[in-house]
């Protein structure tokens, strides 16, 4: 593959924006690569990068792309709403509409507030959750990433993990001070976190299905097990479906784990590729924020017409009947397909899939946190990485991160991803 313009717009890049990147897991570091690929253009299930090459997309904008690239409704809509101006700060219809549907799909949100980015959204919801329980500290899991906000960024997953870096240079201790840190499926670390601080915890946040450490499900009993730990210690429940929103099932992880958040961090495909976030609860928490009540949180483009119309129209095509049981479906083809190549030729895999989120691992053994996560092997994973790359198909730059499939997929095509992870297996073996 050629790949000779990307190369030469990274260079160029790389004099103005740092690394060239915008965000730093697109570096393709993570992989051991010197460079990342520009993108053209996209349709439907395929990327092309500037060079002409064609690829099969895994990673669908990291979540966000679950009706596929350029869906036909929601370009239209984008432009039809364009033509009516790109922002007013100030009210508009859809809003309604899609904290409406937000609210419809998630029993345990009452009122809900758009915001520009996931990031905003948790930042957000530990504030207001410390504004609700007039506490401080907040419990995270190791692994798990909630933005780059400063009191989250500690042992965070994503592209900390993959830069091994364990929290940013730039957040004074101060700022971290009331962040405890917890092991993800280990609700013991969590507990004792709680005998410590028995009444100065404000909240857990967590990755309800974790996706930043690559997929790690939620053991049987922890979701359950935190839900529990809160309510007995007057603590909020903070679920960051940033990723598992509308994705694992139209209402999240809530419904197909059957839990309630207090507070429930949205973003992605509400969004329908668009920037946005959202942060929800109940009504006497939600209550707190401004003007309402004295948590104060804002934005100049919150809310904007572009983001919510993509959003509204995807939510909608979303509750067609079928979407979900067809995205299972299209995951488990992926995860048979990959399992079944790695056998073959005897090499450790383990594939961790909820839905159509996915990730293998090159481990011998079940991935259930961070531990086991971390002892995969990251170099195999960038040989493959760069394999299948070169034939077409386009997986994240991380070993710590989520395939993502889309309706636009076909099982054919994720038939054929698994044909070329076959003849890695082969040439490995
Ligand atoms: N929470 C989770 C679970 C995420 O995966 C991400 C981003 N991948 C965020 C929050 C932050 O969202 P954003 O990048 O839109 O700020």
């Amino acid at each position: 593959m050629n790949h000779k313009e990307s190369m030469r717009l990274h260079q160029e890049a790389l004099s103005v924006i740092p690394g060239g990147v915008n965000s730093p897991v697109r570096s393709f570091r993570g992989v051991g690569g010197s460079y990342p690929i520009f993108i053209q253009k996209a349709e439907g299930s395929n990327i092309w990068d500037v060079d002409g090459n064609k690829y099969l997309d895994l990673v669908g904008s990291w979540g966000p792309l679950i009706l596929g690239h350029a869906h036909p409704q929601i370009i239209k809509i984008i432009e039809e709403t364009a033509r009516g101006g790109t922002s007013f700060g100030a009210s508009t219809e859809r809003e309604i509409h899609l904290a409406s549907l937000i609210v419809d799909a998630f029993p345990s949100i009452d009122m809900v507030r758009l915001v520009n980015s996931g990031t905003e959204a948790t930042m957000s919801a530990i504030r207001l959750a410390r504004a609700y329980t007039k506490r401080k500290k907040i419990i995270k899991f190791t692994g798990c990433y909630h933005g780059h906000n400063d009191a989250l960024l500690v042992e965070a997953g994503s592209g900390l993990a993959t830069a091994g870096i364990p929290s940013s240079a730039g957040v004074p201790e101060s700022l971290t001070q009331d962040t405890l840190v917890a092991e993800y499926n280990h609700l013991s670390s969590v507990e004792g976190l709680f005998e410590i601080y028995p009444k100065e915890i404000a909240a857990i946040i967590v990755e309800p299905v974790a996706g930043n450490m690559g997929v790690v499900p939620p053991a049987n009993d922890f979701l359950d097990g935190l839900r529990r730990i809160a309510d007995d210690h007057g603590t909020l429940l903070i679920l960051d479906e940033v990723i598992t929103g509308f994705r694992i099932a139209y209402g999240g992880a809530q419904e197909r784990y059957g839990i309630d958040a207090d507070i429930t961090c949205l973003g992605k495909i509400i969004g329908g590729g668009l920037p946005v976030g959202a942060y929800g609860a109940r009504r006497d928490i939600m209550e707190h924020v401004a003007p309402l009540g004295p948590m104060y949180q804002a934005g100049t483009l919150s809310g904007n017409p572009l983001a919510v119309a993509a959003g509204l129209e995807t939510l909608k095509i979303l509750q067609q009947p079928g979407t979900y049981d067809k995205l299972e479906e299209l995951g488990l083809t992926l995860e048979r397909e990959l399992l079944s190549a790695a056998q073959e030729s005897n090499t450790p895999v383990t594939v961790n899939r909820v839905g159509s989120m996915l990730t293998s691992f090159f481990h011998p053994d079940p991935v259930s946190g961070w531990k086991a996560v971390t002892g995969s092997d990251t170099q195999l994973y960038a040989r493959f990485f760069h394999h299948m790359m070169e034939r077409g198909v386009y997986m994240a730059p991380s070993a710590f991160e989520s395939a993502f499939i889309s309706l636009a997929h076909t099982d054919q095509q994720l038939t054929e991803v698994g044909q070329i992870a076959k003849s890695f297996f082969q040439e490995i073996r």
